[in-house]
């Protein structure tokens, strides 16, 4: 064996569809080679998701020297300024078409982050498709992260079918999009224009007739006279925390908000959300954001006095 790494255990049958999921979120760690034990298969996965453990690995010779990095779409993000890396890594795949490296952190408002080219078509737009759908995203312009959408699915499979959805920092729309497939209607909005613009582009792209594109400040949205939304997605994990108050607001009485949040203690919002809301409350990880630091996701089943 070539190296310790971290590795998910997948039941046999699931192993392929689980392989697909964690390559489109750049996950599996491509280095070394996946491996049966027992009625599982071990893939090895770059970082420590949920229900990771350590195991043992071989490495793949052809790739043993490719430089880490994560895939969106034809783009490749590497975590070292390797020009030399870059070329080598552009050559291995004939779907990739830049490669870029990150030259400075994800910031701002719009949570967005420069990018320098390495190498490839100097560009930071690509089309990602997930699950059956196609998101075209700008890195330079607009957030995405291909990494949640595991977490789409999740919250996509606990939906009924025609529920009023809300996704109050919607980025290029690819939860309000997926979500749409039971939803009867979504309401997508964010602050950022150029986000909205390829928002608009997405929902035709992938013919989603029921969702409606905003483009405002979440703190408005309880003045545009909604009737109140089954569902709501606050995906911004640094602030989200600072509008549970206006999606409570916009929540009707026994439904759900998923309240996605940067945490460095486990329960660390709950006092907030139970002052806010008062209803049910399931916590889990989505992904390790850096040591010590994760993203959660609370599910909240909000409750009204009223009840
Ligand atoms: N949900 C999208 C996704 O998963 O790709 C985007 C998530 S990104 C972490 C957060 C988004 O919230 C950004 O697109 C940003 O422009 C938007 N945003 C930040 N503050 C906002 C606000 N006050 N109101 C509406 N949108 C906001």
């Amino acid at each position: 064996m070539d190296g310790e790494q971290w590795c998910l255990a997948v039941p046999k049958r699931e192993a392929e569809a689980r392989r697909r999921r964690l390559l489109e979120e750049g996950l599996l760690d491509r280095r070394y080679k996946p491996r049966p034990e027992g009625e599982t298969i071990l893939f090895p996965v770059t970082e420590e998701v949920p229900g990771a453990t350590r195991c043992e690995f071989e490495a793949v010779p052809e790739r043993a020297e490719l430089p880490r990095h994560e895939l969106v779409g034809g783009i490749a993000i590497m975590q070292e300024n390797d020009p030399g890396g870059a070329e080598r890594l552009l050559a291995s795949r004939p779907s990739l078409e830049t490669v870029l490296f990150p030259a400075g952190p994800v910031e701002g408002e719009y949570r967005t982050r420069r990018f320098a080219v390495l190498a490839g078509v100097p560009s930071t737009r690509t089309r990602v498709t997930e699950y059956g759908f196609s998101f075209d995203v700008d890195l330079a312009l607009a957030y995405f992260s291909a990494r949640l959408s595991t977490e789409r699915q999740r919250v996509l499979e606990t939906m009924a079918e025609g529920e009023r959805v809300l996704d109050m920092f919607a980025g290029v729309g690819p939860f309000a999009i997926t979500l749409s497939r039971r939803a009867g209607l979504v309401v997508a909005a964010d602050l950022n224009p150029a986000a909205v613009h390829l928002l608009v582009h997405n929902i035709a792209l992938n013919r989603a007739t029921n969702v409606i594109p905003v483009l405002a400040d979440a703190v408005h949205l309880a003045r545009l006279g909604f009737r109140p939304f089954d569902r709501i997605v606050m995906n911004l994990p640094l602030a989200a925390p600072q509008f549970l108050a206006t999606a409570a607001a916009l929540c009707r009485d026994g439904g759900t908000i998923h309240l996605y949040a940067l945490e460095e203690r486990e329960g660390e919002f709950l006092p907030l959300i139970r002052a806010v809301t008062g209803g049910k409350v399931a916590e889990r990880r989505v992904r390790t954001y850096s040591p010590g630091k994760w993203h959660a996701v609370y599910d909240i089943v909000v409750e009204k006095e009223e009840r």
